[in-house]
């Protein structure tokens, strides 16, 4: 019988151990790919939560998982020529990075901003890997977009942009090779515009092969609202253990797209009080509640700025400064904008103010500073990996629904997504448990997630 002390030894060796082999994958990622910090950012954060992992099974480091799982089976990158309404000639560039088919084919959204590069479209890859496999859906992981900026452009630039876009990308997807999906810049209007196009140089109505698509054309009733309303899902799920709810709170949202939009009308169904949203220029407070119908008209019908909504409802209060959104008290905050909208300063405000809540709707909104001063200071804190999975959840649903030609109600679909969630929430609670890191859900998403793509790329061999 080894003795207590022994016992611990062997753990601390194990964890020396785990740590090294860590830190030594991450160094050769950091070697091969310094410049992309987006990426590394993302890759660290995985990695170091996965160390109590890999301290107690060896078999993940003898198949040199991390070795693998850091590497895109296939990035491809492409020229996306369009002309614009005064007839000029315009290029973009188009990504579609195919991260990793170990539990299905990759499954993951367009991205259409200014800020698009191989980085950013890297992480987002890397992180949907983590985030399908925790869907419990057969989902793989992958990501793509453009640095086209859709802002201020008209429907028809939109159009060809998105045509051509399609002709490039149709030649690498289909609906048992990869499924893109919208993200930020990327509705219902532009997977329409690149459905078209797809189908009709296929010459073949393959529904399944884009996901978030206009119910008319076999979309999933549900999908627009996944997102926002899953992260709404799953923050109730982790404050409800914890003997608090929505109702009566203070929530802000950062954002004003479509997770954010969908976000304050779940939180507000269930009894909050959302008070701020923003866009990337300046953000809006009104203590009345704010008035969703005129975010919807101006985000979803007008596409114009958040600045407008002062116009409609005097009493509110315009900031221009997106950022500053943070310093509004609130209950419970949801960064539902982009990555990195989040600092130290702006965590160490909220925990002033009394945050108790962070749930992110965004993919990495919150540094790793930031995610550091919550879990400091005990704010409950739902990662984005697993608090905005409703989205890409329900896409593997619209999928279900594409092969079997039939279409749900958005009742059963709603339904089916609540469970989800709070499968998710379930499992990354409980993995975090399991390793000794009780509610940590940043640590036991991550490993849920790791565990079932890492156990399956076993099974396939070294591929
Ligand atoms: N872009 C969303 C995400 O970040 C959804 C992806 C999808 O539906 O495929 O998960």
């Amino acid at each position: 019988m080894k003795t207590e002390a022994e016992i611990q030894q062997v753990s601390k060796t194990g964890t020396k151990q785990a740590e090294e082999y860590v830190h030594k994958v991450f160094n050769q990622v950091k070697d091969v790919y310094g410049h992309e910090s987006e990426f590394l950012q993302a890759v660290e954060e995985v990695f170091e939560s996965l160390i109590p992992v890999f301290s107690k099974e060896q078999k993940y480091q003898d198949q040199a998982i991390l070795e693998r799982i850091a590497e895109p089976e296939r990035i491809i990158s492409f020229r996306v020529p369009w002309v614009d309404d005064k007839h000029q000639i315009q290029v973009n560039r188009g990504y579609r990075v195919q991260f990793n088919s170990a539990i299905g084919p990759y499954k993951g959204g367009l991205r259409f901003h200014p800020s698009v590069n191989q980085s950013i479209i890297k992480f987002l890859g890397f992180e949907q890997i983590f985030k399908n496999s925790l869907t419990g859906q057969p989902i793989g992981g992958g990501k793509g977009g453009s640095d086209f900026d859709p802002k201020g452009k008209s429907d028809q630039e939109i159009m060809r942009f998105c045509q051509s876009f399609m002709t490039e990308l149709m030649k690498h997807i289909g609906p048992d090779t990869d499924v893109p999906a919208g993200d930020i810049g990327v509705g219902a209007r532009e997977i329409g515009f690149m459905f078209g196009q797809y189908k009709r140089l296929r010459g073949a109505y393959e529904a399944g092969v884009l996901t978030g698509k206009n119910p008319v054309s076999g979309g999933s009733l549900g999908r627009k609202e996944a997102t926002g309303y899953g992260t709404v899902y799953f923050v109730d799920e982790m404050i409800r253990d914890k003997g608090m709810s929505f109702d009566g709170s203070q929530v802000v949202v950062s954002g004003s797209g479509n997770v954010s939009i969908y976000a304050m009308e779940k939180a507000m169904e269930l009894g909050g009080k959302v008070v701020a949203c923003s866009d990337s220029q300046g953000y809006i407070v009104d203590y009345n509640g704010i008035c969703l119908d005129t975010v919807k008209q101006l985000k979803e019908v007008e596409y114009k700025r958040i600045k407008e909504y002062t116009h409609h409802h005097p009493d509110a209060h315009y900031f221009e400064d997106g950022e500053g959104i943070w310093s509004v008290p609130c209950d419970i905050a949801l960064p539902c904008a982009t990555q990195n909208e989040l600092d130290e300063l702006g965590a160490k405000i909220l925990v002033a103010n009394g945050v108790k809540a962070v749930g992110e709707g965004a993919n990495m909104p919150s540094t790793k500073a930031a995610v550091d001063i919550f879990q400091q200071n005990n704010v409950l804190f739902a990662p984005g990996k697993a608090a905005n999975a409703g989205g890409v959840a329900v896409s593997a649903l619209e999928m279900a629904q594409n092969s079997m030609r039939l279409s749900w109600t958005l009742e059963e679909v709603d339904e089916k997504l609540k469970d989800i969630m709070k499968d998710i929430f379930e499992s990354a609670k409980s993995e975090a448990a399991n390793y000794g890191h009780d509610d940590n859900l940043v640590i036991g998403a991550n490993i849920a997630g790791f565990k079932k793509v890492a156990d399956t790329m076993i099974s396939q061999g070294v591929i």
